[in-house]
């Protein structure tokens, strides 16, 4: 299982958002009317418009207040409880290419409400979202028509810093591996987040609640994601998908 990943290297974002704009600008995602809720965060949420969000977070640690920065977004997990619960509810809105790994809904497939709210509900980090209109789902695809031609995702081309990398998976555990290195030599607490079970590779120095309440998974979540895989029958990797 090699595929692609993302590896985030959350301790160079600069939280300009730039991600952020390049996803909707190549998905053709329509602007979210927005307010100020009295941080710098915004659109306050992921929404069917709005599937990569930047997660920004103040937080007191002795007596200094600390920003933390999250480029939150799906995680195309390696065995991915999305795409199983669709399943199990005899759902195909949700497939996973076999060559990337890329997880991916179909546009095509509508989910009802009841169904949605399992899907949405297995995902231990709250990412799928869905329009009531439609009944169709949406998150981030790993802007799969690009990455099938060879090209970088729209997200990780615009990121002006080196926070967003893309490539092999298994250049991408490596260069997360070293970065992880030099930065622990500074940061005692800097860890990946479970990069052994999921393709967007999240490295921050710091604890990972600082940054968002779902920024790294606990045993619970992986426990609850070896429970779904065991009640749902054998599946079969969907490999033909064109986004
Ligand atoms: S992060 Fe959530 S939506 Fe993305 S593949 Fe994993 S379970 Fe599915
Ligand atoms: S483009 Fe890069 S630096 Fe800017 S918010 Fe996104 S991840 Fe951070």
């Amino acid at each position: 299982m090699a595929g692609k990943s993302f590896f985030i290297d959350t301790s160079r974002c600069t939280a300009c958002r730039g991600c952020q704009v390049a996803d909707k600008q190549w998905n053709q995602l329509k602007g979210t009317k927005t307010s100020q809720s009295g941080t710098h965060q915004n659109p306050e949420d992921l929404s069917f418009n709005t599937w990569k969000v930047v997660r920004f977070n103040e937080v007191a640690v002795n007596g200094k207040l600390n920003w933390y920065f999250f480029t939150d977004q799906c995680r195309h997990c390696l065995e991915p409880p999305c795409m199983y619960t669709a399943q199990s509810l005899g759902s195909k809105a949700i497939v996973r290419d076999d060559e990337t790994g890329a997880v991916i809904y179909d546009p095509k497939v509508k989910v009802k409400a009841a169904d949605f709210k399992q899907i949405r509900e297995s995902c231990p980090w709250d990412i799928p979202r869905w329009d009531e209109k439609t009944q169709i789902m949406a998150k981030c695809n790993m802007c799969f028509s690009r990455i099938k031609e060879g090209l970088l995702p729209a997200c990780v081309k615009a990121c002006p810093t080196g926070t967003m990398n893309f490539g092999d998976r298994d250049k991408m555990l490596e260069m997360a591996e070293k970065r992880l290195k030099e930065l622990k030599a500074v940061y005692p607490k800097a860890q990946l987040l479970n990069a052994e079970s999921l393709r967007t590779i999240f490295l921050v120095v710091d604890d990972p609640k600082n940054y968002w309440k779902h920024a790294a998974e606990n045993d619970v979540g992986i426990t609850r994601i070896s429970v779904i895989k065991k009640l749902i029958r054998p599946l079969t990797n969907f490999s033909h998908f064109v986004g």
